[in-house]
């Protein structure tokens, strides 16, 4: 019955999230969730949103969290901007910032979601490969362009860039938006909010979804000037005026308020991820250095299809990418407790033996 599909529906290759199964005991390493689950000041801040008051539309515009972050991050309120997720946030910046007559640029090696957008809102798009290191280098970007996106650290590699070279990007490409999306940066990353200021085309992104422990929230936000926020409201209001409903706002607000929960548990994937990537050179892997809460990492003499589909028979789910060619020996394996790494580190030692 595709007669009835609008024209572009029939180009689309829609983006394809991780598995999430619905066997219990599982290790679940697959979508770089955080294994320490959300503050409870953030859940009883929910909680209590669970009442009467849901007959009513949410604040449209989420002001009491809009400045809430502008606190955190020392920046006006104007310069704020919420959504269902980063996802999301994504979704209406491409079509409000980055659809041009010269092509948008992005790494070869990268979140896999960038030229599903493309494909959705017709934006010309080239891909610049990461160097043989798997770093993104700001010389490749040397060429006509729309806008510039890349994660940063850059997802699935986790290698993450200095803030002077994201200083030299923004001075490089003046005249056009380049997006750091931030989803994984307080895993030891540099955010970029510092240069906003500054830099009339920069505009950050990030998400509740990693560090705060709310994927299944859905929150992620924008940072940048009031010109690019208020492109991204005038996407929006032409959308969803209500994407973040009454208990999202509210939860938001609390987990950014409770910032001793935020530090006491990437603090503690930090030093998982350490160990563990430690223990995967004890067993030969070459793993990227990782700024990230996963590791990409590769055994020399180990197809990673292979030790995939053996972790999976021991009820252990990493993620596995075929394409590009250049990655398909590495696995992306979330940083989950010590219990579930050293679970992990227990089965690639029977499955190496
Ligand atoms: C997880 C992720 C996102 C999306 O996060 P949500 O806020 O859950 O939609 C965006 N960008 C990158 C690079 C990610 O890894």
């Amino acid at each position: 019955m595709s007669q009835f599909w609008s024209k572009i529906v029939h180009t689309l290759t829609p983006y394809v999230p991780g598995e999430q199964p619905k066997l219990t005991n599982l290790i679940k390493l697959n979508t770089n969730e955080n294994p320490y689950g959300p503050s409870p000041k953030a859940l009883a801040a929910m909680q209590a949103q669970i009442a009467d008051t849901l007959k009513l539309y949410p604040d449209a515009a989420s002001t009491p969290l809009l400045q809430t972050i502008a606190q955190h991050y020392g920046v006006p309120v104007d310069h704020v901007f919420v959504g269902n997720g980063s996802d999301e946030v994504l979704a209406l910046l491409f079509p409000a910032l980055l659809k041009h007559d010269a092509p948008l640029l992005f790494p070869d090696i990268t979140y896999s979601f960038y030229p599903v957008y493309c494909g959705l809102y017709e934006i010309n798009y080239q891909t610049v490969p990461l160097n043989a290191r798997f770093e993104i280098d700001v010389a490749d970007y040397d060429r006509p362009c729309g806008g510039i996106i890349f994660p940063n650290p850059n997802a699935p590699t986790g290698v993450g860039l200095p803030l002077a070279t994201i200083e030299e990007f923004l001075k490089r490409h003046a005249d056009c938006v380049v997006v750091v999306d931030e989803a994984y940066i307080d895993f030891g990353g540099e955010t970029a909010v510092s240069l906003v200021a500054q830099y009339p085309n920069l505009l950050v992104v990030q998400t509740l979804s990693k560090s705060r422990s709310l994927a299944g929230l859905r929150v992620g936000l924008a940072i940048g000037q009031p010109h690019l926020i208020e492109a991204l409201v005038r996407v929006k209001d032409s959308f969803n005026s209500y994407p973040l409903d009454r208990v999202a706002q509210a939860g938001a607000v609390a987990a950014f308020e409770d910032v001793a929960y935020f530090d006491d548990t990437r603090s503690k994937v930090i030093a998982t991820r350490e160990w563990f990537t430690a223990e995967l050179a004890q067993l030969g892997f070459e793993t990227l250095p990782s700024q990230a809460n996963f590791v990409f990492t590769r055994h020399p003499q180990h197809a990673a299809a292979e030790l995939a589909t053996a972790l999976r028979e021991r009820s252990i789910i990493v993620r596995h990418f075929k394409r590009p060619e250049r990655i398909a020996q590495f696995l992306r394996i979330t940083i989950g407790t010590p219990e579930e790494c050293a679970a992990l580190v227990t089965a690639l030692k029977e499955i190496l033996a």
